[in-house]
């Protein structure tokens, strides 16, 4: 009998009923130390007093009115974002899979709106992830996601992550946009090297396509940077964020310059849901907190203690372990034995990580993690290899 929760998932026996930080407390009172974080959702740790007190006082006077009114909340997170990025101008929606949706939108409209109604190609990669819709899925491709749900919605040109003679015999004047993740998540914690990155705005300069970074995942401070484009020094047309930008409340974005953006006049989108006043008043005190310089910076500073001490762990583990991978706070560890094998040996000592692709497993934990966790969460993984050490 099919269970009464759509059995789409394989979850682990596992069930919390409370959070405090780095911290989730299981149903029989067990602490689990939470290198997941909701995958990079808990930007901010759990139950965090500042996000708590915005919700509650919003949740006291106003949930939700449609856009079909003005929504202060929202008009003030979107000043911030364009005050803080490459962007002019913000939509917003509840998940990353409709940032991806309004994305290839935009760019189709933009060419559409120039006159070019047959420059619809946008170009993605393997590897990609950027949510589960019929476009999302048909933009990443891959046979997992797509295989059983065809027809796939058409116009997308798939390449091999770092194929860059391919890129540049791809990139034609019916490519609307490139779409691609800075540093890949789901993927398996793949960062494209900077100067890739460079080179990729520059071929975008060059044949006029729109670039679009889905920065789900890697934004909102995960890699130190407030996006992870930053590092390159490039800006995107188009960029998708959710996950961090809410902490845990559902919330994405579509940010853009106002060229990108120019076809999305009224009427041509819109969300029920997307932006309303309990979902920004979150954001807003999420931006708040991460668009810190001095939040940013400890953001590296953690990362470069746990980077060391991970490579150490590698170090004494070469049979689990393969390399260390990422940046900032978004790390891979390649393991040697099935990634599965070393999440569920984490379980056993009260450690949450997360399996990506290209057998990974991904650390993702809160930006605010204090020292003392992270130190202990690599206690814990080494104990965890320790159990699947052949030698
Ligand atoms: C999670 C993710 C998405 C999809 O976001 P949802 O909120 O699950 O719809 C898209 N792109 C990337 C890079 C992601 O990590």
């Amino acid at each position: 009998m099919i269970p009464s929760v759509l059995p789409t998932y394989a979850r682990a026996p596992l069930a919390f009923e409370r959070g405090e930080g780095s911290w989730l407390i299981a149903t029989d009172g067990t602490r689990y130390l939470d290198m997941g974080a909701g995958i990079a959702v808990n930007a901010l740790g759990h139950a965090n007093p500042a996000l708590v007190a915005a919700l509650t006082e919003q949740a006291g006077r106003l949930w939700h009115t449609s856009n079909l009114y003005q929504i202060p909340a929202q008009q003030a997170l979107a000043d911030a974002l364009t005050d803080a990025t490459f962007a002019d101008t913000v939509f917003f929606t509840n998940s990353g899979t409709e940032a991806a949706e309004l994305a290839i939108k935009m760019a189709r409209k933009y060419w559409y709106d120039a006159g070019n109604a047959d420059r619809t190609e946008i170009i993605t990669f393997e590897g990609a992830f950027h949510g589960r819709s019929t476009g999302a899925i048909s933009a990443a491709g891959s046979e997992k996601m797509t295989k059983g749900f065809g027809p796939m919605l058409p116009g997308f040109t798939h390449l091999e992550w770092g194929d860059h003679d391919g890129l540049r015999a791809a990139l034609t004047n019916r490519t609307a946009a490139v779409l691609i993740e800075p540093v890949q998540g789901e993927g398996g914690i793949r960062p494209l090297p900077d100067q890739c990155l460079r080179g990729l705005r520059d071929l975008c300069d060059q044949t006029g396509a729109l670039l679009i970074l889905d920065e789900v995942q890697c934004g909102m401070g995960r890699t130190g940077r407030l996006f992870a484009h930053e590092w390159a020094g490039i800006t995107p047309d188009i960029m998708m964020v959710a996950k961090g930008i809410g902490g845990g409340f559902p919330l994405g974005a579509v940010l853009a310059t106002e060229r990108a953006a120019s076809g999305m006049t009224t009427g041509t989108h819109g969300s029920t849901y997307g932006g309303n006043p309990l979902a920004c008043a979150v954001g807003l005190k999420v931006m708040e907190i991460i668009a810190d310089p001095a939040f940013l910076s400890e953001v590296n500073r953690k990362a470069a203690r746990l980077r060391q001490s991970l490579e150490g762990l590698v170090a004494s583990h070469p049979d689990v372990f393969e390399e260390v991978r990422g940046l900032g706070l978004m790390i891979g560890l390649k393991c040697r034995v099935p990634n599965t094998d070393v999440v569920k040996a984490g379980y056993a000592q009260h450690l949450l990580t997360v399996p990506g692709g290209d057998n990974v497993i991904r650390l993702l934990p809160p930006l605010n993690t204090p020292d003392a966790d992270l130190a202990e969460a690599v206690t814990r993984l080494d104990r965890a290899a320790a159990t699947l050490s052949s030698s």
